[in-house]
Formats: structure tokens, sequence, C-alpha cells
């Protein structure tokens, strides 16, 4: 088998060569523990192990009179070779004018027979690989002091030093714990540093006993550098076994992103970045520990990086459609128009039709959804009041308010300016505010809504039952309307359990007086059973799918039309 780096773990190799058995024990003592040895009895064995192409040598340590071919020949012989020559060698002898001599022709240093203490030569040993090895390394600090793994700085210097003699594929790992700093606030720094250590240990003993290195390179993140292999979900799950051992309480969880080492990409801190793409897909996604990272990734990840690029443009260069989706009152003898929710449409002039599942959860990360969120509000107001001017009628307009939107001090402010701008009073643009922000930060949400609600807002909660709320919730919240999750209709015709939820979600909003809204309604049937079931208002497919606000006047006009 081929051989990854010649220091075939994090050691370096040492080739010890003398004639006497007893002196190279003797060596193999001192030396063992700080380095990988082989032996050689005479110069013909040496150059043979010097030829192997597979096996690269930090230094030798050099026995100058041997049988067969002596060392004076060894040393002149690696001279002579380009690649022999980078080799440090250390000559083992008793005679002042050999030690002269054999410095002379090119050896790095000289130990005394019979030997000199042994610290005395495993520091000479080390002083003189360091001195032969780039000096830019053995000036960075090497190792991190928390998890024993090499600092980020050495990892690279080093890694870019092996690359050269690496004949095999490798991969570039990325490593992360979900969540550390929670860790580090509940438990203290300490248990942190504790963790930290221990991934150390467990990355250098399964992922890279031999044939491979890492470093930790920031806070909880470790890079791995290795010779490829399939097998890293095993691995990684062994991993994260034995570190859930150590801390059985903690509920640690780890995630690793792979890239397949590509020669093509001649930096070898791209091949992280690559992985960590890989890395940060699986954040918070239980169920995979592994990712490989892949062309189609990239891609994503570079049309991401576009939107956020190409956002500010959009909003100036109007590229930002608001359609229209209609919501109907079904309780009556027939379906009434009684008001429309507000859903952005991104028409990119290079990209095309992008829907806002592709960017609003990215904006919400990056903060930016406050930008479109704004522009949708104001959108939706002055067509509320284009509306009102056409036909006399008013539609009222939900709109959607992130999570980040909710926490911005200037909110209530922003939206009554945009009132006023329009003349609107606020119980014609209502807010929709997703059920899975009221689990963020509840006495905070619910003291800002309390605040829009005072002011005349119509707060609606998106999305109900899609994530941790649960009934009793619904008592205490502040809400004018709930929106059931589409889910919940989706399934409410397929088994008996959901349409009980649905049934019990409607019992309770008829109880505390809450308008039920069932969003996503797409079927006949699905239709009928919601009006038995006493649900107000449908949106969905069944209606209309979301229009384009011209297309949405020919509603409002056969609504008029039927009301004459
Ligand atoms: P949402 O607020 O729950 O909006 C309802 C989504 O369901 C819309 O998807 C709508 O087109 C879709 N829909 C409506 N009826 C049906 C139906 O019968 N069947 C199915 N399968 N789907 C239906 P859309 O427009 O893709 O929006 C997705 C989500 O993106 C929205 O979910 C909302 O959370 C977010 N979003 C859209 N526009 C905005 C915005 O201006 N600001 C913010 N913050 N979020 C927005
Ligand atoms: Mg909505
Ligand atoms: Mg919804």
């Amino acid at each position: 088998m081929e051989r990854f780096i010649s220091a075939g773990s994090m050691k370096r190799r040492v080739l010890i060569v003398d004639d006497e058995m007893i002196n190279r024990e003797l060596l193999r003592a001192i030396l063992s523990q700080s380095y990988e040895i082989d032996f050689a009895a005479n110069g013909v064995e040496t150059m043979k192990a010097l030829t192997n192409p597979d096996v690269d040598y930090s230094l030798i340590l050099l026995d100058l009179l041997m049988p067969v071919m002596d060392g004076f020949e060894v040393i002149k012989r690696c001279q002579s070779d380009e690649h022999l020559r980078r080799i440090p060698i250390i000559v083992m002898t008793s005679e002042k004018s050999a030690e002269v001599r054999s410095i002379k022709m090119g050896a790095a240093d000289f130990i005394t027979k019979s030997f000199d203490l042994p610290e005395v030569i495993l520091a000479r040993c080390e002083r003189i690989i360091e001195m032969s090895e780039d000096k830019s390394i053995i000036r960075s600090t090497k190792h991190d002091k928390v998890s024993g793994l090499y600092t980020r700085e050495f990892f690279f210097a080093y890694l870019k030093q092996l690359l050269p003699r690496i004949e095999v594929p490798t991969d570039a790992l990325v490593l992360n714990i979900d969540r550390f700093h929670l860790l580090n606030e509940l438990y203290g720094r300490e248990e942190g540093d504790r963790v930290l250590k221990k991934v150390g240990e467990l990355i250098t003993t399964i992922l890279c006993p031999s044939d491979g290195i890492a470093c930790r390179s920031e806070s909880d993140t470790f890079f791995v550098f290795r010779k490829h292999t399939d097998d890293y979900e095993a691995m990684i799950e062994e991993l994260q076994k034995e570190l859930g051992e150590e801390a059985p309480s903690r509920n640690l969880r780890l995630r690793a992103g792979i890239y397949n080492c590509d020669t093509e990409i001649s930096d070898p801190e791209n091949w992280f970045s690559r992985a960590k793409v890989a890395c940060d897909r699986i954040r918070g996604q239980f169920g995979s520990i592994t990712e490989l990272y892949s062309h189609e990734l990239y891609e994503r990840a570079m049309f991401r990086e576009r939107l956020t690029a190409d956002i500010r443009d959009a909003v100036a260069n109007r590229d930002l459609a608001v359609y229209y989706q209609p919501k109907y009152r079904i309780q009556g003898e027939r379906p009434v128009l009684s008001s429309a929710e507000a859903l952005i449409r991104w028409i990119h002039p290079e990209l095309g039709f992008i829907s806002p599942g592709e960017f609003i959860p990215l904006f919400e990360k990056n903060g930016l959804i406050r930008l479109v969120d704004y522009y949708v509000w104001r959108e939706a107001a002055a067509q509320i009041k284009r509306w009102r001017e056409e036909y006399g009628v008013t539609v009222p307009v939900s709109v959607n308010v992130s999570r980040v939107d909710i926490f911005y001090p200037e909110l209530e402010n922003k939206l009554l300016d945009i009132l006023k701008e329009f003349s609107l009073s606020p119980d014609e643009l209502m807010l929709e505010i997703t059920e899975s922000a009221y689990s963020d930060n509840a006495d905070r949400l619910i003291e800002i809504v309390n605040s829009l609600r005072q002011k005349g807002f119509k707060i609606e909660m998106d999305d109900f039952g899609s994530g941790y709320s649960s009934l009793n919730m619904l008592a205490s919240i502040p809400i004018d309307v709930l929106k059931l999750d589409m889910q919940f209709i989706r399934n409410m015709l397929l088994d008996e359990k959901s349409l009980k939820l649905v049934e019990l979600v409607i019992d309770i909003s008829d109880y505390l007086n809450i308008p039920v809204i069932a969003e996503g309604v797409e079927e006949e049937l699905q239709f009928s059973t919601l009006k038995e079931l006493g649900c107000e208002i449908v949106q969905g497919y069944y209606f209309s799918p979301p229009l384009p606000a011209d297309s949405f006047d020919e509603l409002i006009e056969k609504e008029i039309g039927e009301k004459q």
C-alpha cells in the first residue's frame, strides 16, 4: 500500500544506520517515543531504504564504519542526489578526524560514540530536523493548547510542505460541534474546553491515527487532512458515540463536511472552505452527520451569494413583484372575497423567477429580510389604496412579518408611517407572524404584539401547528386570527387523527372567539369539509393561486358583479 505522507503518522521518520545491533537497539530506545524508526545495517541497505518512493525520512543517523558500503560513501551519494540532499545526516563516530571529514562532506552534525546522554542525542536530532524544515513552520506555534491538535497556522504551513510528497487521493474535512456556544453558556468555559480536548483526542485516534493531520481552526471548528476513504459516516458516528460517553448529559452532536481534494485547486485553504460549505449545510439537521461536498452544493452556495449580492439592486429596480392570494369567507351561501395575502416573487433579470422559499430563509439569516419586507409592506399598502380608489372597496391585505422584523425597535413606527403615507387604517394592513417566532422569545414577542394590537393592527398567527405550539398557547397569546398550517389540510382527508385535530383547533378557536383561516386548500372536498367544521376563511389553489395585482383586479370585479 502506498503511504500517504512520509511521516506516516504525525511523527517524523528517522533512519538509523549501524552495523551493530546493540547500537541500533540503543538508539531505538532513545528515539522511538518521538519518531517512527527504520533500520539499515550497511550502506547498501541504506541507499535501498532512501530510494523507496513510498517512504520519506526526516533524518538519517549514520554510522561511518560499516561493511559493504561505509558511511562516507552514503554521504557522498546523498549529496549528489537532489532529493536526498535535503535529508539531514547526523554521523556517529568516535574519531575526531572522521567528524571533520564528514561535516565537510555535508553531514549536519555528529554524535560521539560511545553514546552521549540520551537527552543529548534526542535534543540533537530534534534540533537538526527542525533546522532542516521550513523556518516559517518552526516559528509558528505548533500546538493548540486546548485541543492538543495543531494550530491552524501550523497546520496549513505543514500541509503545504507535505503536499508535494503526497501521491494518494486525499480528503479535507471540517468538523463542527452543534450549538457549542450553549455548552459554554450552560456549563462554563472549563467544560467547553474539556469537550474540545476530548474531540481533539478522538480526531487523532479515530480520524487520523496515521495518514493524516488535524488542527483546531477556531472555537469549535476542526480541520482534518487525510488519506481518502469512503467510511466517514461510520468514523464520525464512532466519534460521536465516544464523545457521548464522555459527556452523557450534554447531548453533543458533531457534523462533518467532506471535500475530496482536487489537485486542480492549488490552494488547500479552498479545499477547507468547500468542506465547510458541506458542513454548514447539515447544521441543525438531525439525521445526517456527514455531508460530502458536491458541485451542486457549490452551485447552491454560489447562488445564495448571488442573491445576497443582488437584492439591493432588485429593490431599487423593482424586480421584486408582490403577488396577492385571495382569502374567502366560506360560511355564507357563497364564498365571499374577504382579503388577500401579499406574497413576494423575485423576477431576476438573469436568473428568472425565484420563489420566496429560495431567498426568504437566506435573508432571515443575514438580516436582509428587513429590506425585503419593508418593500412588500409599502407595495401592499399602495395596492390597497389603488383598489380603493379604483373600485371603491377596501380589500385588506395581510403581509408577512418575519421574526427578524419583530425585534427591530423601529418596527411599529415604520408600519405607522406606511399607514399614514397611504391613508390606511391599521386593520387594513394585517400582520402575519409565523408560529415558530412565538417560541423564540415569547415574552418579548408578546409585548411587541400587544403594543401593535393597541395601535389597532390585526395579528394573524401563520403556520399554526407546524412548530411547537400547544393548544394551551392559544389562550395566553394575543392574536386575532389563526392560520392553520397547510400540512393539516393536506392530511385532513387522509387520516382520521388529522381531521380530528382540525376539528379540535376550530372548536377551541370558536370558544376563544378567534377566526380560523385554512391555508393550502386545493380540493373541493377539503373545502366542503372545512365549511362543515365551521372554518371561517379559506385560502388556497382551490380558489386561486397568488396573482399579480392586475390579475387580482378581475377577482374584485367579479365580487362586485356578484353583489349587484
Ligand atoms: P406562507 O406565509 O405560509 O404563505 C403561504 C404559501 O403557500 C405561499 O407560498 C403560497 O403560494 C402557498 N400556497 C397557497 N395556496 C396553496 C395551495 O393551495 N397549495 C400549496 N401547495 N401551496 C399554496 P410562497 O408564496 O412560495 O411563500 C412561501 C413562504 O415564504 C410564505 O409562507 C412565507 O412564509 C414566506 N414569504 C412569502 N412572501 C414573504 C414576504 O414578503 N415576507 C416574508 N417575511 N416572508 C414571505
Ligand atoms: Mg403567510
Ligand atoms: Mg402560512
